[in-house]
């Protein structure tokens, strides 16, 4: 078993599958014939669970109306109040504000100040958590589809793919915390409010390794569904052209 975490999951993270250390997977994880690789972010899993709009961790849906929430170091935290409130781009999909603050607790990097990514990091590679992340909360969020064919979407990565980014629409809720025991209060408030929102007798979004062929169907299903579709807006990031659309792609 791994090292105790402080709080009890909520119920709708519970019965999510667990590595050998017995730590809950999020959904977002990529799993490997090894098995799940907990610090990983996989850009096909996101995107399935842009397609469907569901929570990067549980992997049930976002309700209309509810924010998407995200956890940040205390770097990005702070540019995206003063300088990206309206609108920011990241590379991981957001969820649910109990799950991000279950995630706080259980994982490494959230737990002190000290906290550092690994250097095969996908994300800001060794970027420091510093003192004060935050959780930050947005009223909705779109993805960034890369529509230029010399940088195949998702392609392999000899193909120099372009990666999947999504867009962080008005930030509306500030959740900053020093340790994750700041945190235990809101946490409580969080699980109650999550579970009268989350609807957990819908599918479950979520693909382990035996799962490939349904998330490949689910991208495959979503990307037809950009055919047509109008999009929110046509932004550059970092001089590349992308195109925004409005979840979900497919219900
Ligand atoms: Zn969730």
């Amino acid at each position: 078993m791994g090292r105790p975490i402080l709080v009890e999951p909520p119920p709708h993270l519970a019965d999510l599958p667990k590595d050998g250390r017995g730590y809950l997977v999020p959904a977002e994880t990529p799993w490997t014939d090894g098995g799940p690789r907990l610090a990983g972010l996989d850009p096909h899993r996101s995107v399935g669970l842009a397609i469907r709009r569901a929570c990067c961790v549980c992997g049930f849906g976002l309700a209309e109306g509810s924010l998407v929430w995200r956890t940040l170091a205390q770097k990005d935290a702070a540019r995206t109040r003063v300088h990206d409130p309206r609108f920011s781009v990241d590379t991981g999909f957001g969820g649910h504000l109990s799950c991000m603050i279950y995630s706080a607790f259980a994982c490494p990097y959230w737990a002190t100040s000290a906290g550092k990514l690994g250097k095969k990091s996908a994300i800001n590679p060794g970027a420091p958590r510093g003192t004060r992340p935050a959780i930050l909360g947005h009223r909705d969020i779109w993805i960034l589809i890369h529509e230029d064919p010399s940088r195949p979407f998702l392609g392999p990565p000899s193909s120099n793919p372009a990666e999947p980014l999504f867009g962080y629409i008005d930030l509306t809720g500030d959740v900053p915390f020093r340790e994750p025991a700041d945190l235990i209060e809101r946490y409580e408030v969080a699980v109650a409010d999550d579970l009268e929102n989350i609807d957990i007798t819908a599918e479950r979004q979520y693909w382990t390794k035996f799962d490939e062929d349904k998330l490949n169907a689910v991208i495959g299903e979503g990307l037809k569904a950009l055919t047509g579709k109008p999009f929110a807006q046509q932004i550059l990031y970092n001089n590349e052209p992308r195109t925004a659309y409005e979840l979900p792609l497919v219900v």
